[in-house]
């Protein structure tokens, strides 16, 4: 019979990797050898671990100085916050890059641990940290650089990899960040960047990942909470909050409306930590009022661009509506309006969406000022008397998530600070720690869970994993068959093990070493 003429063709020994539809070189190769001569044929990549993730993360450390203005640039373009806390983000992402990847490396250690329990003592048992995979990162607008890139870091520094969604209303500067991160080295396919608005979110969350990690609003929240619960993923949540800070008489009048100003209005008061309710205890209230109307004057409204800018303009108009609304509700449930409260003459003509900050006295727990979370430039302020008023007023709130209380008196600043509901608690400061990443940030109510920063946040990217060795291969006491013997070595082993009378627990010694197989 002929034989078939099959024809033989190049052999295709192309030994790059294929990652996200792109070939691409690995730094270390290693030779594959033919079986017929046992000689190498060719190369191909030994594609590497986190060790070359970190080496990049190095990188990025040196490209966020290098390139700092235009990171600061390309976010105060995009959200018109002032120059100087666009270096806030810049300067937070830094100290995540400084913190997270350490403290993985010692944090996700793998671990033995040795069972106490007599029968499972030979057991080798160890415990490592698994990534979920990919991980959906969806992120908001108002620090679109500093919240992202904590969140990357962490994913990525516990074996991640990420497709991130920057919101619709700062694409530029999710894209920036994208392109640090290829820049500074890490291999393509790591970390993508999807734009696009709720619609791009939610396919994302439909597509084939593993875990989501949500930064935003409550209402967009619970659907992505429903769709990650349909799909069986776990989804960590980062949601709004409606900060109290609450003033006692013994705090320090020169500075504590400047702190409470600044946490109120810094980033035009769209932070899910900004000081939202001021409680002034009755005898300062006058007085703190009348400083904090004179220091809310002194700031300067417009483009975050120039210089001498204090607050620039919220990030659009719909925002502006929702802050407007619920001024002119408290208004007319009867607030005053101590300044503030209009969109500024001088920046009529901008097509901006500025609002001057805004201070109100006379306001109550009726008003949606004091309810929901306003994210806009308003200080609503009201008297408290007595601390336990301060804790009824503070707790009487669906979010969770920060406090501030403003005092001398720093032992009672710390035991009021346990009686508050929130995930941070800061005393004659705020916010600030979420520039500090070995704090863990989160909180609690409506205000999301799932942590970010600290060890609480590296957990929540990766899961654990045991696994138990066991270098015998007799059969185990808990096995079948069961039977009579059975019982009496089970109902021994409890008498030895957890039993109060130690004549008892004696007598039960032959009777376990009998049934043990
Ligand atoms: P948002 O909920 O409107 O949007 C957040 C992100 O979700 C955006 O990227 C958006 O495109 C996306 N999205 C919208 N609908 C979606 C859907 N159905 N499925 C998937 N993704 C969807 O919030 P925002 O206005 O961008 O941000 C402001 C909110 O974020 C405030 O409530 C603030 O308190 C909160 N926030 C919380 C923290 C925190 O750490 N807890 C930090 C910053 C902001």
């Amino acid at each position: 019979m002929e034989s078939v003429h099959l024809p033989r063709g190049e052999a295709a020994l192309d030994g790059r990797l294929l990652i996200g539809g792109e070939w691409v070189a690995g730094k270390e190769l290693a030779a594959k050898l033919s079986p017929v001569d046992g000689k190498p044929i060719a190369e191909f990549c030994q594609a590497a671990g986190l060790g070359g993730r970190r080496e990049a993360l190095s990188r990025l450390r040196r490209l966020l100085v290098e390139r700092r203005g235009a990171i600061v640039a390309t976010i105060t373009r995009e959200t018109g916050k002032p120059l100087v806390e666009s270096y806030f983000e810049v300067v937070e992402a830094l100290e995540c890059l400084k913190f997270m990847p350490a403290r993985a490396a010692k944090l996700l250690r793998e671990r033995r641990v040795v069972l106490k329990q007599p029968t499972f003592f030979l057991k080798k048992v160890r415990q490592v940290w698994e990534p979920y995979g990919v991980v959906g990162l969806i992120s908001p607008w108002n620090f679109p650089f500093s919240i992202p890139m904590g969140e990357l870091l962490q994913a990525l520094a516990a074996g991640n990899t990420v497709v991130f969604k920057p919101s619709e209303w700062t694409p530029f500067t999710g894209l920036l960040l994208g392109r640090l991160l290829t820049d500074a080295g890490l291999p393509p396919g790591v970390v993508n960047v999807v734009t696009g608005d709720g619609r791009t979110g939610a396919a994302l969350v439909a597509a084939a990942i593993d875990k989501v990690a949500f930064t935003g609003s409550v209402p967009t929240g619970l659907a992505i909470g429903r769709a990650a619960a349909e799909r069986g993923i776990p989804a960590s949540m980062e949601l709004g909050g409606k900060d109290p800070a609450i003033v006692r008489a013994d705090a320090d009048l020169a500075t504590a409306p400047e702190g409470v100003l600044w946490g109120a209005v810094m980033n035009c008061g769209q932070g899910c930590s900004a000081v939202e309710r001021v409680y002034v205890e009755r005898g300062i209230h006058d007085a703190f009022v009348e400083r904090l109307a004179a220091a809310c004057k002194r700031l300067v409204v417009g483009d975050g661009a120039e210089p001498a800018t204090s607050v620039g303009p919220l990030i659009n108009p719909a925002q502006r509506a929702k802050v407007c609304a619920q001024i002119e509700d408290a208004v007319h449930r009867g607030a005053r309006v101590v300044c503030g409260g209009e969109a500024p003459a001088r920046l009529a003509a901008s097509g901006g969406w500025f609002l001057e900050p805004t201070v109100l006295a006379n306001v109550d727990h009726t008003m949606a000022v004091m309810r929901e979370e306003t994210f806009g430039p308003v200080v609503p302020v009201m008297a408290y008397a007595g601390e336990d008023e301060a804790v009824r007023l503070a707790n009487d709130c669906v979010y969770g998530l920060g406090a501030s209380i403003w005092t001398r008196d720093l032992a009672g600043a710390e035991a009021l600070a346990r009686r508050l509901r929130a995930g941070n608690v800061w005393v004659n400061d705020v916010l600030f720690s979420h520039a500090a990443p070995e704090t863990t940030w989160g909180g609690t109510g409506l205000s999301g869970h799932g942590y970010t920063h600290g060890d609480a946040g590296l957990l929540t990217y990766v899961h654990p994993k045991w696994i138990s060795i066991d270098g015998s291969t007799a059969p185990k006491d808990g096995w079948y068959p069961y039977g009579p013997e059975r019982r009496e070595f089970a109902d021994a082993v409890v008498e030895l093990l957890y039993g109060h009378d130690l004549l008892k627990r004696a007598r039960a010694i032959p009777r376990a070493l009998r049934g043990m197989r």
